[in-house]
């Protein structure tokens, strides 16, 4: 029986309409999230990002902002800009778009972020406070992956998760969050041996390498979860072929546009899996609403008093 699919565009437009209403309400208590995006440079791709985060932003009524430095700004400028960012009362969340040029100091950019503020949850604070399972801003790309396994009803406690990637921004983050909901968890890397027979114990893996279509089936227990967290652009036409050769009207896409997105996971992993992530349409649409969801959650956190007390003057009038 093939994969049962798990559609991120699904999940992400059910969170996305219920954070409406939670922005509605601020809104008549006075209070419009905002969010600044800082884009240093000129690298394609993180355009794209922060285009798509803005223009959600922007259908769910919040305030937003892009701040565009030349890509040859320091590092003590850029902590200038995210300095006056961190001061600016009608800014609840600042993203720093990764990554940076090579002359920028990353850590000590992201370090300069107010962790109130922080909403890709990459502070060290807030990274301790994960770890401490203490309520916080998470990274937005686990805290996705949590919600869509969640709201699929997919079973955590006492289940044997395995993630495939150790960075800071998913495989990490998402080990501590697994772990936090009682799974077993374990996190492979590039030195793990015997890939996929470790992969193979899961009832929950994750693909988290940046490696285009590296998780193929014999990775995979017959019946388990997979989530693919990967994006690779695919431009070798022989690639093309043998990936897609199951499936015409993928192939039929790349012919026309040259290039294709795929993940981490062999398309044939469908054939295996019991239920599966589609990628593109998985994991990405839960970035964005995890990104919306952190606004509105730095907005309430920063703000709460001022919407609880129009709320109890209405409540007297
Ligand atoms: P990184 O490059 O930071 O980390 C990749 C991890 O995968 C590393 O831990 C690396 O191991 C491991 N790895 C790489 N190759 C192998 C291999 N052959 N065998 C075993 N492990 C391997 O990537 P990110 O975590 O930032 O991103 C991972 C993927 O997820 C990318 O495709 C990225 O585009 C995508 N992504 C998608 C998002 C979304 O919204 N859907 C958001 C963020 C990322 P080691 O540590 O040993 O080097």
């Amino acid at each position: 029986m093939p994969a049962r699919i798990l559609s991120g565009t699904e999940i992400g437009q059910q969170i996305q309409a219920e954070l409406r209403q939670e922005i509605e309400t601020l809104k008549q208590a006075g209070v419009t999230p905002g969010l600044a995006a800082v884009l240093v440079g000129d690298n394609p791709a993180s355009h794209i990002y922060v285009r798509n985060k803005i223009r959600a932003c922007e259908a769910l009524g919040l305030y937003s902002e892009r701040l565009t430095p030349p890509a040859s700004i320091t590092t003590g400028e850029l902590i200038a800009e995210i300095e006056a960012l961190n001061r600016r009362p009608e800014i609840d969340a600042i993203l720093v778009q990764l990554p940076l040029p090579k002359q920028v100091d990353a850590q000590r950019v992201l370090l300069a972020v107010d962790p109130a503020k922080d909403v890709d949850g990459f502070h060290p604070i807030n990274v301790g406070a994960l770890v401490a399972n203490r309520p916080a801003l998470r990274p937005c790309t686990p805290a996705g992956v949590m919600e869509l396994l969640r709201r699929s009803g997919i079973p955590l406690e006492g289940q044997r998760a395995v993630i495939i990637g150790r960075s800071d921004i998913v495989g990490k983050p998402l080990a501590l969050l697994l772990m936090h909901a009682h799974a077993t968890v374990t996190v492979c890397h590039s030195r793990t041996r015997d890939l996929p027979g470790v992969a193979r114990t899961a009832d929950i893996l994750v693909a988290a390498m940046g490696r285009a279509a590296f998780v193929t089936p014999e990775f995979v227990r017959p019946g388990a979860t997979v989530i693919d967290v990967g994006i690779n652009r695919l431009e070798d036409p022989a690639a093309a072929e043998r990936l897609f050769a199951r499936h015409p009207e993928r192939l039929e896409e790349f012919r026309r546009k040259g290039s294709a997105l795929v993940g981490d996971v062999h398309p044939d992993v469908a054939d295996v899996a019991g239920a599966l992530t589609p990628a593109p349409g998985g994991v990405g649409p839960l970035t964005i609403a995890m990104l919306m969801a952190n606004t509105v959650q730095a907005a309430r956190a920063r703000r709460g008093q001022a919407v609880a007390a129009r709320a109890r003057v209405e409540a007297v009038r």
